[in-house]
């Protein structure tokens, strides 16, 4: 059953909460005003609010899924994050490998520390390994990603900032785009999207819209409801293969 609003997965695993913002897209991180919304509402596994927290007894709650699921991997936080000791990364590797039922997918805006850690750690075949790509100074985290043996290679271009212009695809499975959403969201415009969705089609990625957000595809500041996820009247949300 799916128990998250995020369009492309249908749970969440945090065994890491908090983080630290490392680049643009970090500006109106929604992990932070939901960790510090979620202390405030006296919750004891955010009692440190956005600050990085380890979360050993959480690390065996897939077990306890018995139907298999697509998991999102730390949601609140990012795994690869520097205070996450590896000793940390491999016990949540530990559980991946003991719950091959489930579909793990892990995002992270630190992709050159989990290319890093790859180098040493075999990765399980039901992960699925992703970096986010927001503006064309962060595109270099796709090299980072290329390389790895993953059984799934994802970019998540959201929010999408600014145009990306010439994306190199190759080994990149899957590309999720999405405008950012929230009253301090910063517009995203239609010709970026269709430029990325235009070099997936020739690259062969699988294209997942995400949403347009809080502008709309006209440019209209407006409830990101509305606005919706239609690209000429059309959804594209594919799935890897
Ligand atoms: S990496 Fe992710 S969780 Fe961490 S601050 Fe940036 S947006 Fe938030």
């Amino acid at each position: 059953m799916k128990t998250t609003k995020i369009e492309w997965t249908d749970k969440t695993w945090n065994p890491v909460t908090g983080c630290s913002k490392i680049s643009a897209g970090c500006v109106n991180c929604y992990a932070e005003v939901m960790a510090r919304r979620l202390q405030a509402m006296g919750q004891n596994k955010y009692k440190n609010g956005f600050q990085l927290t380890l979360h050993e007894d959480v690390l065996s709650e897939p077990l306890s899924w018995k139907l298999p699921h697509t998991i999102f991997v730390c949601s609140m936080s990012d795994l690869f994050h520097k205070n996450v000791p590896d000793e940390f990364i491999n016990k949540v590797i530990a559980v991946i490998k003991l719950t091959p039922h489930h579909r793990y997918q892990l995002l992270t805006k630190r992709a050159d520390r989990m290319a890093e850690y790859f180098q040493n750690h075999p990765i399980p075949e039901n992960v699925w390994l992703g970096a986010t790509v927001e503006n064309q100074s962060e595109k270099g985290r796709i090299d980072f990603l290329r390389d790895l043996n993953a059984s799934v290679r994802f970019l998540s271009c959201e929010p999408l900032l600014e145009d990306l212009g010439e994306l190199n695809l190759e080994n990149i499975d899957w590309v999720i785009v999405g405008g950012e959403s929230g009253t301090s969201a910063r517009p995203m415009k239609e010709e970026w999207v269709l430029s990325i969705k235009r070099q997936t089609e020739i690259q062969g990625s699988a294209f997942f819209f995400k949403q347009w957000g809080t502008w709309g595809s006209d440019g209209v500041k407006r409830n990101k409801y509305v606005n919706g996820k239609l690209i000429n009247g059309k959804i594209y949300q594919a799935m890897p293969a």
